[in-house]
């Protein structure tokens, strides 16, 4: 009976398969998150979730239809069910939290304890990645969520990673360079004492008020402590300077891959029309952003180098505008001596929140979480919103903008340069040798060779001699080809990959504007495939 049962729902399952239809949703989504639908400022880990149980919501049986309907699959629709709830159930939490209260000696005497988290939200694919985060606002919540945030952006971008972050519970511009590096050192001692660091564990990168310096920190306390006699110690971390390990690209890979993110949108009609665009391209589209750090600055740079007119930039004390454009570099330099991005030649300085809301196609949050709610979501005016910050946008938010058709590149898509760049970091450490080394010279002998039997073939055809014209490209392919030209390759082809995925998901869920949805949805079906190939518990 069981069995007749059983094969019944497989046949259905085959024709819906057919037919590509998604089905009735069962997943049941708890009280208490439904309410972060309408919430002016959610708890950021319970943002994370809805946005999880929305997308749970939409494909739960179509998942428990393709693990029925997989090749030698003996499992019953309940088993079925049952495996797929489990898998939920364990995404809506973080599988582990470390909690770290350490001491160090401030210059002048005085001690202070240092509060700080590692959150390991999923480890399905091994090692763990994400970011360290220092900022006086850290806290528990904002390094779950943000894990959590790491596992979707591995997944959407087919990174193979689980998902962790940490943070540490300090300004660190109230400290000097001899005290951030003991509380740095100290902090990658006590997460390796733990377990929550390691080549193979768990991976952090930099994030808000890190960089490569703190990284190479790490990776050196680690391989001359716990690390010593692993010869992938500095593995450890990725974003490295280049002579400790790193990788060329890294440092811009978050907003090169904004830049590839948006891209793809803004060249497609589809989505231009649907936003009210003029036409598709980057030439004459005004862009303003919001934070001029790592991300900001580098999404900057691309945006401009494909066309587009940067008119105003949102920075902690304040803002500047010039509606004639902005030049990314020299606002860099011009910040870093005189410490401001204000005063700059040609602008005008604004208040920040003003600047927030001017008409511009593009608005680039890459600052901090929950700039977007409901109480400001009505007032902006853009055309599209390319998140580099990780949760800019409330749910509600979402939905006004959604409602207002305005596209949303979603943060899991749009700044997964960084991991994606961090996971070609990690496999050069293991590999133990740069990209490209072993096969450049190979390589350009081989397409010398090619162009001179081109040359043999048409002399012959023809007899006499035809001269092969090579391109600039071609010859500058050919002579400077370099590990950062491997990196970014690898890095557009990975960003074009996850948005052709996104949009076929927007299709298939008639999810119209919602890439959000369309990301998670992606991202989510990925993770609970490797958990079923792999078995969820003992
Ligand atoms: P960063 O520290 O290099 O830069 C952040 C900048 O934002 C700083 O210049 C800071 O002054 C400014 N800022 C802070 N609060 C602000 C506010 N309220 N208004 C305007 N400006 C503000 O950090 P980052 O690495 O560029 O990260 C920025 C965001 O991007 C974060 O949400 C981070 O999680 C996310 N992100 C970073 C990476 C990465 O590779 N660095 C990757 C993915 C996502």
């Amino acid at each position: 009976m069981t069995s007749l049962f059983s094969s019944q729902v497989r046949s259905l399952v085959q024709i819906l398969k057919m037919f590509n239809v998604p089905s009735r949703s069962q997943h049941v989504i708890p009280d208490h998150i439904k309410e972060i639908a309408d919430e002016v400022s959610p708890k950021f880990f319970e943002m994370v979730s809805y946005f999880f149980h929305s997308a749970a919501a939409k494909i739960e049986e179509n998942l428990i239809h393709s693990m029925l309907a997989q090749k030698g699959s003996k499992l019953t629709e309940k088993q079925a069910k049952a495996r797929v709830t489990g898998i939920f159930a364990l995404l809506q939490k973080c599988l582990y939290v470390g909690e770290f209260n350490f001491p160090i000696r401030r210059d002048d005497g005085r001690y202070e304890v240092i509060e700080g988290y590692r959150a390991q939200h999923s480890m399905h694919r091994l090692p763990a990645k994400g970011g360290i985060r220092y900022a006086s606002d850290v806290d528990r919540d904002e390094v779950t969520a943000l894990a959590c945030l790491m596992t979707y952006k591995c997944s959407c971008v087919q990174v193979p990673f689980g998902g962790a972050k940490a943070g540490l519970k300090i300004d660190p511009t109230q400290y000097s360079l001899g005290e951030l590096e003991r509380i740095t050192r100290r902090f990658a001692l006590e997460m390796a004492k733990k377990g929550f660091i390691g080549p193979g564990i768990d991976v952090p990168a930099p994030d808000m008020g890190t960089s490569e310096r703190e990284m190479s920190w790490i990776a050196d306390t680690y391989s001359k402590t716990i690390g010593y006699k692993d010869i992938n110690a500095h593995a450890v971390v990725t974003g490295k300077p280049i002579n400790q390990g790193g990788i060329n690209g890294r440092a811009q890979a978050t907003g090169r891959g904004l830049f590839h993110g948006v891209d793809v949108f803004i060249k497609n009609s589809y989505w231009t029309d649907k936003v009210g665009l003029a036409e598709p391209g980057w030439k004459g589209k005004t862009f303003i952003v919001q934070g001029f750090g790592n991300v900001g600055f580098h999404a900057a740079r691309y945006f401009v180098r494909a066309g587009a007119k940067c008119i105003g930039v949102i920075e902690v004390d304040g803002g500047i505008e010039n509606p004639e454009g902005i030049d990314p570099m020299a606002l860099f330099e011009h910040r870093k001596a005189t410490g401001s991005i204000k005063g700059f030649e040609g602008s005008t300085d604004m208040e920040g929140d003003e600047l927030f809301y001017k008409e511009c196609d593009i608005l680039v949050p890459a600052a901090k979480q929950l700039v977007i709610t409901k109480s400001n979501a009505e007032k902006l005016n853009c055309k599209i919103v390319a998140e580099g910050a990780n949760g800019p946008t409330t749910p509600a938010a979402d939905t006004i903008l959604q409602n207002r058709n305005i596209l949303v590149v979603p943060d899991l898509f749009n700044n997964a340069g960084g991991v994606t760049v961090s996971f070609f970091e990690w496999l050069k450490d293991l590999n133990h040798v740069s990209f490209g080394r072993l096969t450049f010279k190979y390589e350009e002998d081989t397409s010398k060779l090619i162009l001179q039997s081109v040359a043999e073939s048409l002399k012959q055809h023809f007899g006499e001699d035809v001269p092969i014209h090579k391109s600039d490209e071609l010859d500058a392919k050919l002579q400077c080809a370099s590990e950062k030209d491997i990196v970014n390759s690898g890095l557009q082809f990975t960003m074009e990959r996850a948005a052709m995925n996104i949009q076929e998901v927007a299709k298939k869920y008639e999810l119209g504007l919602d890439l959000r949805s369309a990301a998670y949805i992606s991202s989510v079906t990925k993770i609970v495939e490797t958990y079923n190939d792999a078995g969820l518990a003992f």
